[in-house]
C-alpha cells in the first residue's frame, strides 16, 4: 500500500466526483492499492472551477476536509505523454506538464482519517492502513447487517 497527498478540492473530486486521473509532478513504478490523502493546502482557485462544480463540490461534506485520508484507489497506470507537454487522451482532468496517475476502482472512506502526508508518492504506517481496512470491514459488515434486517 503506498499514499498520494492531492490537495481538495481535487481530492474531494476523486473520492466523490469520479475523478480517475490525478496530476503529479513525478513518475512512479508503483501500481496497486493507493490512500488518497488530502493535504493541508487547499487549491482555493479551483473551487469554483466548472470541473469542480460538475464533480458536485460540497465543502459541507466529511470528506471536504483537509489533513485527513478521504479515499482508497487502484493505480492502474501512469501516463507521462502530457510531463514534458505532449498530447495524450486522459481526458478533462489531466494536466499538461503532469504525469497522470489513471486511478481505478474508487472506494471513499466513510469518515475521513487525519493523517500526515507527504509530497508525492509515500509509504502510509502500518497503523493507518489497518485503520483504513477496519473501516471499511466495519462499514461492509453494518451494510450486511441491514440486508439482513430488511423485511421481505
Ligand atoms: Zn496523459
Amino acid at each position: 500500500m503506498q499514499a498520494i497527498s492531492v490537495q481538495q478540492p481535487w481530492a474531494f473530486a476523486i473520492a466523490r466526483g469520479g475523478k480517475t486521473v490525478s496530476n503529479q509532478g513525478l513518475p512512479t513504478a508503483y501500481r496497486g492499492p493507493l490512500l488518497v490523502h488530502a493535504s493541508m493546502r487547499v487549491d482555493l482557485k479551483a473551487c469554483d472551477s466548472p470541473l469542480i462544480q460538475a464533480a458536485g463540490w460540497d465543502p459541507r461534506d466529511p470528506l471536504a476536509t483537509i489533513g485527513a485520508v478521504i479515499a482508497v484507489a487502484d493505480l492502474a497506470h501512469v501516463c507521462s505523454a502530457g510531463a514534458p507537454g505532449g498530447p495524450c487522451d486522459c481526458g478533462p482532468w489531466s494536466e499538461r506538464g503532469a504525469h497522470h496517475y489513471h486511478l481505478a476502482n474508487v472506494r471513499a472512506l466513510p469518515r475521513p482519517i487525519v493523517a500526515l502526508g507527504r509530497p508525492g508518492v509515500w509509504e502510509p504506517k502500518p497503523g493507518l492502513v489497518t485503520e483504513v481496512n477496519a473501516m471499511f470491514a466495519a462499514a461492509t459488515a453494518a451494510k450486511a447487517t441491514a440486508a439482513a434486517n430488511q423485511p421481505s
